[in-house]
């Protein structure tokens, strides 16, 4: 194994729109030490989809859920046991994406969203994994329903993915089993807003992804996005942070396992 390798956290390989191969992703990544990734499930289907990616190849895992913008298609009596049955596989690392997306008008309703919210992060807890948060113009009703779980679970925890910068959740995190994953946007040029968050961002709760095939970071902006380039934002942030890339490896690593635990990591 390489000293110096990174988790892209989140992407969506499974499913590529453009046609590109899971192999293809993995091969890539490995020449840029990308050497392990979490695909993404957005609804069941697609879930089913990211974990039979993720049997075939060692250090791609999956995570499964559904995401807020599909809410309104759940069924609890239906649905609540087929995410929780698949959700329980040992190479499905985490569940989500799930959580609480306000920015579009024409999103589903409010009450349905934090509905499937909740039971995402139930069935995260019950089965002692983290889930994978999509909080978009959200913060306050994302902690309203993540401070109830708190109640009910000890054993709560997860990732804000492509951390859209809101301060109240950076505060929120502290102290708490939560880590704020930076994908490529914080290396675009408008993005101050990201930058003074990533410098408010101790680094025991760093993660990054590239949320794929989306976002891809500056100097490939533009471009299909792919695991491979999660290396770009680390090299970025380690810059940004004035810390070398071993160090910064390594401490992603550190926070990586601090929450998924060591089982399993590299099957
Ligand atoms: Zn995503």
């Amino acid at each position: 194994m390489d000293s110096i390798f990174f988790t892209d956290t989140h992407a969506h390989i499974h499913d590529d729109e453009y046609g590109r191969t899971v192999e293809d992703f993995i091969a890539l990544g490995s020449e840029n030490n990308v050497l392990r990734c979490i695909t993404i499930g957005i609804d069941y289907e697609n879930s089913l989809m990211a974990l039979e990616a993720a049997k075939k190849h060692t250090g791609l895992y999956a995570a499964v859920g559904l995401h807020p913008e599909y809410a309104d298609i759940y069924n609890k009596e239906s649905d609540y046991e087929k995410f929780y049955n698949i959700a329980k596989h040992e190479k499905v690392l985490a569940v989500g994406e799930t959580g609480l997306d306000f920015y579009y008008e024409n999103n589903p309703e409010k009450e349905k969203q934090v509905h499937v919210f909740e039971d995402m992060v139930d069935i995260a807890c019950k089965i002692d994994k983290p889930i994978v948060i999509h909080s978009r113009n959200a913060a306050d009703d994302t902690i309203e329903v993540l401070e109830k779980a708190e109640k009910k679970y000890h054993n709560l925890k997860g990732i804000f993915h492509c951390f859209d910068g809101s301060l109240q959740v950076l505060d929120w995190v502290k102290n708490r089993n939560f880590y704020i994953s930076y994908a490529g946007n914080v290396t675009f040029k408008n993005a101050e807003n990201l930058r003074i968050a990533l410098e408010n961002t101790k680094i025991d709760k760093l993660l990054i992804e590239t949320d794929s095939p989306y976002l891809s970071p500056v100097p490939v902006r533009g471009k299909k996005n792919m695991p491979a380039n999660v290396f770009y934002t680390a090299c970025f942030i380690a810059d940004y942070l004035k810390i070398d890339m071993s160090k910064l490896s390594y401490q992603l690593e550190e926070n990586f396992k601090r929450l998924m635990g060591e089982q399993s990591l590299w099957k």
